[in-house]
């Protein structure tokens, strides 16, 4: 007898990010799909890994993450966000935040539940609601900004209504959350007993002046979430898949028993080499600058180009529409550009729940300039 496996996801295929990197790689293109720097990490955080590794510090530590690191992360989000995270009871290291998220998730849903989620939004996100048996309840953003259209939120919310998943800075579009934003999510959650998935990934990774709005600011936000951040974004090692969640005793107790049988503890070197580096603000502090630059760079040199750029004001990326070039769908597009141009992008309805055709593209900027300059000679000289 042959045996059969019946897809827990049976409309998943493989992330869009594999998908694009590996078509990148076989014809040799230019990266900017895939979110990851193609410049090196600090010298001195390499060093203390190296360092604590040969001091021995090579076993498990705690299962809910090395203390001191935990220390640190309390000192610098509650310095930063005004809040009183409790270092015991609050804080767990997870191997990444995307980990985090799906922990998040499978910690809270049961099968039924209804789960809202923005279109387009993070890739991970309905996957894992529906690993779950849950229902993901999508409400899409406004065309071009990005924006919340919160009174369609309020009209998908019912009594099955489990959690609202939001993310900003925002992958793939780079929008941001704005005071009346949290204003109008702390009124539409008041009173009820839906959770909060916030994914911060990109919290310094913010343009223009604007400030990271932290779930972790708002004590009545904060009781009934799980904030989700990440290392890989802050220190320029997103292979290093190291992150850490945030959220009250209560909830982050139920966190843990899921964390506990999966992962169970992190990377110890890590750990111990982050709980060090974290010491200094410094080096998270300036990397909205140094990302501002880049996205900046890029624009002004993909001014050579009839890509149009929409708005970003944080994360990695740079949406451009193509609209001006070509009519073919925006997947049939970024492979072309892909195999012909030599420049990988991401097409953005892979982050929709139901697809729409603005004909956009998604490019990680947080490249080399000389990266960022070959990529847009390839395009000017394809395109002619
Ligand atoms: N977060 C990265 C992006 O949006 C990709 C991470 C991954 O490949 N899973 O490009």
């Amino acid at each position: 007898m042959s045996i059969n496996i019946e897809s827990k996801l049976p409309n998943v295929g493989t992330t869009i990010f594999t998908v694009m990197s590996s078509l990148a790689a076989s014809h040799k293109a230019i990266n900017l799909g895939q979110g990851f720097p193609d410049y090196t990490m600090n010298d001195e955080l390499i060093a203390l890994v190296n360092k604590t590794m040969k001091d021995g510090n090579n076993q498990y530590v705690h299962m809910c993450g090395l203390p001191l690191l935990r220390e640190r992360i309390a000192e610098k989000v509650n310095r930063a966000y005004q809040s009183n995270v409790n270092v015991d009871t609050d804080i767990t290291i997870t191997p990444g935040g995307t980990y985090a998220i799906y922990t998040a998730l499978t910690a809270i849903l049961r099968p039924g539940d209804e789960v809202i989620v923005f279109d387009p939004s993070y890739d991970s996100y309905i996957p894992n609601i529906e690993i779950n048996g849950a229902v993901p309840v999508a409400v899409s953003l406004r065309y071009p900004d990005y924006s919340i259209d919160w009174d369609v939120v309020r009209e998908k919310i019912n009594p099955s209504t489990k959690a609202i998943v939001i993310n900003s800075p925002h992958n793939p579009t780079g929008s941001v959350l704005t005071q009346s934003d949290i204003d109008q999510l702390k009124s539409i959650v008041e009173g009820t007993g839906i959770f909060i998935i916030s994914d911060e990934v990109y919290e310094h990774l913010i343009f223009d002046q604007k400030e990271h709005l932290s779930i972790l600011r708002y004590p009545e936000l904060f009781e009934r979430s799980f904030v989700c951040f990440s290392f890989g974004k802050v220190y320029h090692c997103t292979g290093w898949k190291m992150g850490y969640c945030i959220a009250p005793a209560k909830l982050m107790t139920e966190f843990r028993k899921v964390h506990q049988f999966n992962c169970f503890t992190c990377n110890s070197p890590a750990q111990y080499a982050l709980a060090e580096f974290l010491e200094e603000p410094a080096h998270y502090l300036q990397l909205g600058n140094f990302l501002q630059q880049k996205r900046d760079y890029f624009r002004s040199i993909m001014r050579d180009t009839k890509f149009e750029p929409l708005p970003s004001y944080g994360s990695y990326f740079q949406l451009y529409s193509y609209a001006a070039i070509s009519d073919e769908s925006e997947s049939e597009f970024a492979i072309r550009l892909t195999k012909e141009a030599g420049v990988a992008t991401i097409p953005v309805n892979a982050f929709y729940k139901t697809p729409v055709d603005n004909k956009v593209l998604r490019f990680c900027f947080a490249k080399k300039e000389s990266t960022l300059e070959e990529a847009v000679n390839r395009l000017v000289k394809y395109f002619g």
